[in-house]
C-alpha cells in the first residue's frame, strides 16, 4: 500500500471515524478516490473500477458529465454563490423546468432538507399536523426525514422524534385510507423504496393513495429523491403510475452528479403558504448558481442524449442478465426486481451480502446493499452504460454467486 493510501487511512481513524476506517478496509476498500468519468472510478495507484453503485442513485448522469462540467464552470467564473438580495438566473431557469402543475420550486442542498421542506410546506398548506409515511421507508436522517423513515435502528437512539407520525404497510393502499384522517397533513412515500429494499408497490398504488389523499383533503408528497430525475427510465418515479404528487422531494441526480443540490416542489395550492409569507423557508446556500447551472446542464443533457430510453433499456438488460443468475443458483437469490436502473438482488441469507459485496470489489466493481434491508445488494449504475459493460458485470457477478453458493450453508 502506498504512503498515500496508508496516510489517507490513518486521517479517517484519527480524526474521521475508525470504525468506518476498520470496515472499508475490511470489504476490501483500501482505495483512494482520483477521478471519475462515465461508470468509471479510478483510484489514486492508477486502479479502475466500474461504478455500480451510482453515488447511491447520483450519478445517473455517469460521473463529470462534460455538459454538466462545462456549464459548472462557467458559473464558477461568473457567481458561483448567490448574494441572495438580486434575482439569480440559474436558479429561475431550474425552476421553470418542473412538470405540469408542480409549478413552484424552493431549492436545498440534499435529500434530507427537500424531504424537510416538504413536510413544513404540508403543514403550512393544510394546518395540519400529522403524517403517514411507510414502514421500511428511508427519507433522511435528519429529524424530521428520520421521523418519516421507517427503520427503528436508525431511529431509536435519537428519540423523541416529532410527534404525529403514522407507518404503514407500504404497497397497501386500504391502510392508508385508515391512517389518515382530519388532521394528516400529508402522507409522504417513496415510488420505489430504495434504501429499503429496492421495493416496487403494486401498479395503481400511488394512484391509489392520491384518490385518498383528494378525498381527505391531505396532501401527498413523494419522495423522488432516489428515483427522481430518470433513475427508473422515467422522469420521476410517480410517471409509472401517470400522478402528479401536491409535493415532490428531489434530490441526488438533479445536480448531474457535479453538484449538491435538493428541491421541494408543489402545486399552487401546496405554495399558498410560502407565497403568503416567503421567508418563512430560508437557505443560505440553496439555489446557488453552481448547483442551479448543474441542474439545468443535467436535464437538457438527459433530454439530448436520450437517457431515458438508454436507461430504460440497460436495466432492462441488466436485470434480465441477473434473473439469469437467480435462477442458476437460487439456494443464494431469491428474487431480482426493479424498474430501470435501479435494481436490488434480494438474498435467501443476509451475510451472503457482504460476501458479494467483497468478491464484486475484488473484481474492481462497486455495489453495495440497501442501507434499510443487507439482505438486498442493489445496483444503481449509471443511465449511460452500454451492454458491453454491463456483460462484464453480469460475468464477474455469476462468477461472486458462484463462490458464494459453495459455502451459503454456513453463511
Ligand atoms: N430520501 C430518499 C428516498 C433517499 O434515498 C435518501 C438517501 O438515500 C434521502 C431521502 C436522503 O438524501 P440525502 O442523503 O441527500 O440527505
Amino acid at each position: 500500500m502506498s504512503n498515500y493510501v496508508e496516510e489517507t487511512i490513518g486521517k479517517y481513524e484519527k480524526y474521521i471515524n475508525p470504525a468506518q476506517a476498520k470496515l472499508f478496509r475490511f470489504m476490501g476498500l483500501a482505495s483512494i478516490e482520483g477521478h471519475a468519468e462515465g461508470w468509471t472510478i479510478t483510484d489514486s495507484e492508477g486502479q479502475e473500477f466500474i461504478d455500480c453503485l451510482g453515488g447511491y442513485g447520483m450519478f445517473a448522469l455517469g460521473h463529470r458529465h462534460p455538459k454538466v462540467v462545462e456549464a459548472v464552470e462557467k458559473e464558477l467564473h461568473a457567481m458561483p454563490m448567490c448574494g441572495k438580495v438580486l434575482f439569480n438566473r440559474p436558479m429561475a431557469d431550474l425552476a421553470e423546468i418542473t412538470p405540469g402543475e408542480l409549478q413552484y420550486s424552493f431549492f436545498v442542498n440534499s435529500g434530507t432538507e427537500s424531504v424537510e421542506g416538504c413536510l413544513k410546506v404540508a403543514r403550512l398548506a393544510t394546518k395540519r399536523k400529522k403524517f403517514v409515511a411507510a414502514k421500511n421507508a428511508f427519507h433522511g436522517k435528519t429529524f424530521g426525514s428520520l421521523t418519516a423513515t421507517g427503520r427503528d435502528m436508525y431511529r431509536e437512539p435519537f428519540k423523541p422524534l416529532l410527534d404525529g407520525f403514522t407507518h404503514v404497510e407500504y404497497g397497501n393502499a386500504a391502510a392508508v385510507d385508515a391512517a389518515v384522517d382530519e388532521d394528516t397533513a400529508a402522507v409522504i412515500l417513496e415510488p420505489v423504496q430504495g434504501e429499503g429494499g429496492i421495493i416496487v408497490p403494486p401498479a395503481g398504488y400511488l394512484r391509489e393513495v392520491k384518490e385518498i389523499c383528494e378525498k381527505k383533503g391531505a396532501l401527498l408528497i413523494a419522495d423522488e429523491v432516489q428515483t427522481g430525475i430518470g433513475r427508473t427510465g422515467e422522469w420521476f418515479g410517480v410517471n409509472h403510475d401517470g400522478v402528479t404528487p401536491d409535493l415532490m422531494a428531489c434530490a441526488k441526480a438533479l445536480g448531474g452528479g457535479v453538484m449538491p443540490i435538493g428541491a421541494i416542489i408543489g402545486t399552487p395550492r401546496a405554495w399558498a403558504g410560502l407565497i403568503e409569507a416567503p421567508f418563512l423557508h430560508t437557505s443560505t446556500f440553496g439555489g446557488n448558481q453552481l448547483a442551479c447551472a448543474a441542474g439545468v446542464a443535467a436535464i437538457k443533457a438527459i433530454k439530448e442524449e436520450d437517457m431515458l430510453r438508454r436507461g430504460r433499456e440497460a436495466g432492462a438488460y441488466l436485470k434480465a442478465g441477473l434473473e439469469a443468475i437467480a435462477a442458476e443458483y437460487p439456494s443464494v437469490i431469491k428474487e431480482v426486481r426493479g424498474r430501470g436502473m435501479m435494481i436490488g438482488i434480494e438474498l435467501t441469507k443476509e451475510g451472503a451480502g457482504g460476501m458479494l459485496m467483497s468478491l464484486m470489489i475484488n473484481q474492481h466493481i462497486i455495489v453495495a446493499y440497501t442501507l434499510n434491508n443487507p439482505k438486498v445488494i442493489r445496483m444503481e449504475p449509471p443511465l449511460i452504460m452500454p451492454k458491453e459493460v454491463i456483460d462484464h458485470v453480469l460475468e464477474a457477478f455469476r462468477g461472486a454467486v458462484k463462490e458464494t453458493a459453495d459455502v451459503i450453508e454456513d453463511l
